[in-house]
């Protein structure tokens, strides 16, 4: 690839740092490499202007297009091909664009959050696991987990709704009872029993501060993933790690987002650690 045309479709990307690291990415690889925030700000765009964004960078020869906050579904019909995973989950965060303009829809949510775990924990015991928080990133998390090891999946959310939405959609594409939903208040006494415990709420970061569950359940038996990396040492984890838990930071699974959105665009075999020095620098 002589250079490298990207684009983040979403809502306040600001503060993304995914752009950066595809950007030095492609450079570092001989192939110049231009990432384009496409903010609809917080004017939510209709499924007709979706379609409007998507067209234009396909017409304007853009090599794929990253998909985030609140357009992950919408983005979906609009596609020339998705994905089983994708289609399964009923999410998108990546579009790859071909030479010819077709539009291929994947979600490297769940693979960059499988490869964050078993990069993270290689050894954790994965039979029972409880994630707290059901909302958009919650809904990759739990397919991630359910796809890679994880034989029961608690999920409890503030609203009970959304959780068992959630267990709806995995079981319907996994073909099994995998998922639960549980009462998120007690939210401790399934964490008791269980292997491992994910947060996926906004507890943790510098405008929700503290802990979507109380800490004193967990033993050095258990291991705690976050996907909060701002900060990338939540209360959470230190809490965790005070208690002797093995930990998994949220860096993880937004670095291997990008990697495997990188290689996907451009065929390239992406360097992790190169990506993860750019995330971190930022
Ligand atoms: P969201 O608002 O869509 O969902 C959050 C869910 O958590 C909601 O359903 C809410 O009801 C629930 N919740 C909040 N507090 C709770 C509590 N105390 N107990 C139980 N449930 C609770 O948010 P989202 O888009 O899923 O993002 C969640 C967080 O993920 C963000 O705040 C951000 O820090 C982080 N994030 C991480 C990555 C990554 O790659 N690591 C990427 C994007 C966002």
């Amino acid at each position: 690839m002589n250079s490298i045309l990207l684009g983040l479709i979403g809502e306040g990307l600001d503060l993304s740092r995914t752009p950066a690291m595809h950007e030095a990415e492609g450079l570092a690889q001989g192939a110049p490499t231009v990432y384009r925030r496409i903010d609809t700000l917080t004017e939510r765009a209709s499924g007709r202007e979706l379609k409007t964004l998507l067209d234009a960078a396909v017409s304007s020869g853009f090599n794929g297009v990253n998909v985030t906050h609140p357009y992950k579904q919408a983005v979906l019909p609009l596609l020339d091909e998705v994905s089983s995973q994708a289609a399964e989950l009923g999410a998108v965060n990546t579009v790859v664009i071909s030479p010819e303009g077709k539009t291929t829809g994947h979600n490297t949510d769940v693979t960059g959050f499988a490869r964050g775990l078993e990069e993270g924990l290689p050894n954790a015991h994965m039979d029972t696991v409880v994630q707290v928080g059901a909302g958009g990133v919650g809904n990759a998390v739990a397919y991630s987990l359910v796809t890679h090891g994880v034989n029961t999946l608690k999920i409890a959310d503030l609203d009970p709704t959304r959780a068992q939405a959630l267990a709806d959609v995995i079981n319907d594409a996994v073909g099994r009872e995998a998922v639960v939903g549980v009462d998120a208040r007690g939210v401790e006494d399934a964490i008791a029993t269980a292997n491992g415990v994910v947060n996926a709420t906004p507890m943790g970061m510098l405008a929700h501060p503290g802990t979507a569950f109380d800490v004193s359940c967990l033993t050095a038996e258990h291991w705690v993933g976050d996907v909060v990396y701002m900060p990338i040492e939540t209360e959470l984890l230190k809490a965790a790690r005070a208690r002797g838990c093995e930990t998994l930071d949220g860096t993880r699974m937004a670095i291997h987002q990008a990697v495997d959105a990188f290689r996907l665009f451009t065929g390239l075999e992406p360097d992790v650690e190169r990506m993860r020095k750019t995330f971190l620098s930022l």
